[in-house]
């Protein structure tokens, strides 16, 4: 079976992709690398989960062990302004493109520098990111390190993902990962101002 290095963003989202790739004749090698995901004790949390969905269903795994929220912080502020937490399509924001480099590259580098040859990633599996986009990054990588991205749209699997994720008795959070995505998630003063935004803009077409 080829080798071939798993970017994963979480437990959950990992288990239709691992599945789906053993299907396909792979043995996926699973990376932790999510700067992302704050505060500490949730970065924690996902990261024990992926090792532990790694543990049940017997691939290896490796990770980034080093919480990065100042790091995170300094390359995304420039662009998180008001309009960037109001507006938003497809689940998309501008600090997300930010934040698909840094993983999708550091997932090809990493794919680089151990002897794997090709490389993709659990956001793949994920309904509420920028598919598009994520692809774009993850081959302007894949070229930059001289690795394959084994590009496949996971999201075909969501339910399926979702199931095999309970079964596992799986933490599954309910938020992207950011402090902003988290705020966005349960601030009532920010869906207020959201409906009011897209009200605005109604008006004004
Ligand atoms: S919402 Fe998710 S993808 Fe976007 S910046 Fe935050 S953690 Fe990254």
């Amino acid at each position: 079976m080829e080798k071939i290095l798993l970017h994963m963003c979480c437990g959950p989202c990992s288990c239709y992709p691992t599945k789906k790739l053993r299907a396909e004749g792979f043995e996926p090698v699973g990376y932790f690398f999510n700067p992302n995901i704050h505060p500490h004790q949730e970065w924690r949390l996902r990261l024990r989960t992926a090792r532990e969905f790694s543990e049940k269903v017997g691939i290896k795994f490796f990770a980034d062990n080093h919480y990065r929220l100042r790091e995170y912080l300094a390359k995304v502020w420039s662009v998180v302004d008001e309009a960037d937490t109001i507006q938003f399509g497809d689940g998309f924001h501008r600090r997300c493109g930010i934040c698909y480099a840094w993983r999708l590259g550091e997932a090809a580098r990493f794919a680089a520098e151990n002897n794997f040859e090709i490389f993709t990633s659990t956001l793949f599996y994920s309904r509420h990111q920028n598919h598009a986009l994520m692809k774009k990054i993850a081959e302007h990588f894949a070229e930059k390190f001289g690795v394959k991205f084994f590009y496949e749209d996971f999201r075909a699997g969501w339910q399926e993902g979702i199931d095999l994720s309970l079964e596992l008795g799986l933490y599954r959070q309910n938020y992207c990962g950011c402090l902003f995505s988290e705020e966005e998630r349960f601030s009532n003063d920010l869906r207020k101002a959201r409906k009011k935004f897209f009200a605005d803009r109604q008006s004004r077409a």
